[in-house]
């Protein structure tokens, strides 16, 4: 019996992705894994079905989906693909600050597109030289007549990469301080960029997640908020949909990984007795364990996704937490299933490999497992956080 049943309001979305991940991005799960392709396929399917413009109000074009709805939307395509999954969240995280902060004209140039599925949009925010230091950058922007100098905004993993339309893009402004922050959408055909790299992942291996460099000047016109509004503009629309969403994919992957284990049990009987994998004890209890560990961490993220909806959160530990516990949660479901699923899930009988491999991603993504740890016991024990 699931404990969360979709509300009248939610389905529909939940129908939409559903039919995506079983039509569209598991057939090619694995193919675009071993490949590591850009699942470019999938995006037009979510381009044709609206769903680049999942959170955009209607008014402006979009879905209009609350955050619950997309968290449950990208958990699906998550469990069916992981590299799609990602990719699709960083388009729905960069797009979030783009329709709440965007002036009218940004609407109509960047909004509207997007949601009438026109544009792919990225976050380029983690920097070679800081790594999982996100709160510490070093490309800088030098404001010039009209607009910003780009000569020196180097990305070191950007999801979705050259395929990528818009990309939101924070940098340090000429002379501000530590973690200040000015935020622009840079536009591909508008500005000088360059692939740094190929990308070779471990896992989430067709996300092409590549350094970049970008040059040129961005207009006046493309910056998000004000120069200074990272802390007080940007930050509190983007973060916490930014987390919320990485524990979305986290736990996609676990369920799919759950989802294969399940089946491989109850399909795989022994020779000899005749007996399948799931009539064992141990197994059995492998089992309930990974459910538990899958139920557990999905309470917590719709709750939290429910505050977020309210805007009733003040301190951002409940949305990292999720993060956290949504990666411990794919980490252990993986491992576990693969533990389960034997020689044959570890000689590629099944895609449990590519569901382990992908769950790695959780825990060096910025946040990164350590760092939300050590920011919590921080909070708890009233020390600064960086
Ligand atoms: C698949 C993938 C996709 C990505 N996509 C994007 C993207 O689209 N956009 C984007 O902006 N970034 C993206 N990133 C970058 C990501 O968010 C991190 O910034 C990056 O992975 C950090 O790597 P690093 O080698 O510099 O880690 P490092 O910063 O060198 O950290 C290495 C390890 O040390 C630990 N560590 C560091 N400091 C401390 C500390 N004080 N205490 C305890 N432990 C610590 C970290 O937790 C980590 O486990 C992506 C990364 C991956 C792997």
């Amino acid at each position: 019996m699931p404990l969360f049943e979709p509300t009248p309001e939610q389905q529909p979305f939940l129908q939409i992705a559903e039919d995506l991940a079983e039509t569209q991005l598991r057939p090619r799960a694995d193919e675009v894994d071993e490949t590591a392709t850009f699942p470019k396929e999938n995006f037009d399917a979510f381009a044709k079905a609206g769903l680049l413009g999942l959170r955009i109000p209607k008014a402006l074009g979009g879905m209009g989906a609350d955050v619950l709805s997309a968290v449950m939307v990208i958990e699906r395509l998550s469990r069916a693909c992981g590299s799609t999954g990602m990719c699709f969240k960083m388009h729905c995280e960069s797009t979030e600050p783009m329709w709440r902060l965007a002036t009218d004209e940004q609407v109509e140039r960047f909004v509207k597109p997007i949601a009438a599925g026109e544009r792919i949009t990225t976050t380029a925010i983690a920097e070679a030289g800081t790594g999982s230091h996100t709160w510490s950058l070093q490309s800088s922007i030098t404001p010039v007549e009209g607009g910003y100098d780009l000569s020196n905004v180097r990305k070191g993993w950007v999801t979705s990469s050259e395929h990528a339309d818009l990309y939101f893009t924070p940098a340090m402004l000429d002379g501000a301080g530590p973690g200040q922050f000015t935020s622009f959408v840079l536009e591909k055909k508008a500005v000088e960029w360059s692939i740094d790299g190929p990308w070779n992942g471990l896992g989430m291996r067709a996300n092409a997640s590549s350094p970049m460099t970008f040059s040129g000047s961005a207009p006046e016109g493309n910056r998000l908020g004000g120069e200074s509004a990272w802390q007080t503009e940007v930050l509190p629309v983007f973060m916490p949909f930014s987390m919320i969403t990485f524990a979305a994919v986290y736990l996609g992957i676990a369920e799919g990984a759950y989802e294969t284990c399940v089946d491989h049990v109850t399909g795989r009987a022994y020779g000899d007795t005749g007996s399948k994998l799931a009539e064992i004890d141990g197994i059995q209890r492998y089992v309930g364990e990974m459910r538990i560990a899958l139920d557990r961490t999905r309470a917590l993220l719709y709750t939290v996704a429910g505050l977020i909806e309210n805007g009733d959160i003040v301190d951002p530990r409940p949305f990292i937490e999720c993060v956290c516990a949504a990666d411990e949660t794919s980490l252990f479901v993986t491992r576990t299933a693969m533990n389960v699923g034997g020689g044959r899930s570890y000689g590629g009988a099944n895609a449990l490999g590519r569901y382990l491999r992908d769950a790695q991603a959780g825990s060096v993504m910025a946040p990164t497992d350590d760092m939300i740890k050590l920011r919590v016991g921080r909070m708890q024990l009233g020390q600064p956080q960086f």
